[in-house]
């Protein structure tokens, strides 16, 4: 069904249904969710190869139901490690250990979270795109596209400069936080940029109980070690504590985004446990900023967002490839329907008014959250250091406490039921 990408300069290919932009996740799963329905339908990336990081390693309950229509749900368990357990360590060494997942997610097959690197998932959807004969077209760069009422053209260009003029009744953006797509559509994405920076690291840590997710309340913010079977047996994040500038260069607070060296992570790991930990093999270490970013529109006329072209937020609770990945599944089953003429093409509207406010909870959510675990301020300060260590083990020990945020992480509790779709 997919056309190679090697067509000459400026030569035409076929009307296709459906253009796919971006080979991450959320492009993955649209093109196997369309082909399932047997749209016709390309997909395409700027990229030579896969992401071979870890990055995302969270896939929520919600997510793996929305998957096993794929076929492929059992598949990423089978590789992954299932996480029901949340260790909360006070400075002084107490730890409160909670199970997670254990109230309100009866109704689920996957009461889990479960932890799994993005290189596989990535591999596991690739897999299943080619057992219905579609292979990604790589080194394949959108840059401009053209609505023309009935169809979209757009000519991608790979590196050689040869390019080819691709017609698609519509396309789908899921090129990520710079999407072209979004541009070429002219929609806004709106939000700004956190002055912290992140660090991360996968590596190997002697010293930790190994069946669950450990966070410790520092003075200067959280760390955390989730537990990951490949590349490294932990990931660890946390943020990167702030400098002072000297006097007369601004004297402004600010971080950069430099190397990660072994020392550093081993000297904020002692800052913030207060305990023996050894960090050992390091496979994959980086530095990174963090934007708060939402579209304000996921469709223009034949275009489409979904993913990080949509909404990027703090990689806090495991929110953002979940929520691409269900951005896909929501958009697929309904081009599907309106290619095959049946359904109505507003169903189409509906994609939009069903899956932004759940990107715009995932914002509000993330960025209180680490508002009240990074802040400053002397107020949230004491929040953090003063009142969540100890409200924070009583909240865990509650039933209701758990159910809560429970559902709410596992995106179980998402319903369409107010959409003119359902
Ligand atoms: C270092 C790092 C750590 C992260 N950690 C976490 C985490 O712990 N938890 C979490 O939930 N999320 C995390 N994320 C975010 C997560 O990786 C993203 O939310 C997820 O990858 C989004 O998937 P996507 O498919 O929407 O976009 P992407 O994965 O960004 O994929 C977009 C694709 O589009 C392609 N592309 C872009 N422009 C064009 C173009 N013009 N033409 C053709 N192709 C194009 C790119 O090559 C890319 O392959 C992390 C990200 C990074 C970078």
């Amino acid at each position: 069904m997919a056309t190679p990408a090697s067509a000459g300069a400026g030569e035409e290919t076929a009307l296709c249904d459906v253009l796919v932009v971006g080979a991450g996740p959320t492009g993955l799963t649209l093109a196997a969710q369309l082909a399932r329905f047997g749209v016709r339908c390309r997909i395409v990336d700027s990229s030579t190869d896969r992401a071979r990081e870890s990055r995302a390693l969270g896939i929520q309950p919600r997510t793996l139901e929305v998957l096993l229509a794929l076929g492929i749900a059992d598949e990423l368990v089978r590789r992954g490690s299932p996480n029901t357990r949340l260790y909360v360590h006070r400075r002084g060494g107490r730890v409160t250990s909670s199970p997670m997942f254990d109230i309100g997610v009866g109704d689920t097959a996957y009461p889990f979270l479960l932890f799994l690197a993005q290189s596989e998932t990535e591999a596991v959807l690739i897999d299943r795109l080619a057992s219905d004969g579609i292979t990604v077209e790589r080194n394949t760069h959108v840059q401009e596209l053209d609505d023309n009422g009935d169809h979209v053209t757009c000519t991608p260009r790979n590196r050689d400069g040869a390019t080819q003029l691709v017609r698609a009744r519509y396309v789908v953006g899921c090129d990520g936080v710079h999407s072209t797509v979004r541009s070429a559509a002219g929609i806004g994405f709106a939000g700004g940029r956190y002055p912290q920076t992140f660090l991360l690291a996968d590596l190997a840590v002697a010293g930790l109980e190994p069946d669950g997710i450990h966070v410790y309340i520092g003075p200067s913010g959280p760390l955390l070690f989730f537990p990951l079977k490949v590349p490294a047996p932990w990931r660890l994040i946390t943020v990167r504590p702030f400098w002072t500038a000297p006097a007369g260069e601004g004297g402004q607070l600010t971080t950069a985004v430099g190397p990660v060296t072994g020392t550093e992570l081993s000297d904020l790991v002692a800052a913030a446990t207060n305990e023996p930990l050894q960090l050992r093999e390091p496979v994959w270490a980086t530095a990174f900023h963090v934007s708060h970013r939402h579209a304000s529109t996921y469709r223009r006329g034949r275009l489409f967002l979904a993913g990080d072209a949509a909404h990027i937020h703090i990689p806090a609770g495991a929110q953002g490839m979940n929520t691409g990945i269900q951005d896909a599944v929501n958009l697929g089953w309904k081009l599907a329907l309106v290619l095959r003429g049946s359904a109505p093409s507003q169903l189409l509207d509906s994609y939009d008014a069903e899956r932004r406010p759940v990107g715009a909870f995932v914002l509000r959510f993330t960025d209180r959250a680490f508002t009240v675990v990074t802040s400053d301020r002397s107020f949230l300060r004491a929040i953090r250091t003063v009142v969540a260590p100890r409200v924070l083990p009583l909240l865990l020990r509650s039933r209701v406490g758990r159910r809560v945020a429970f559902r709410t992480v596992s995106q179980l509790g998402i319903t369409y039921a107010s959409s003119f779709a359902s």
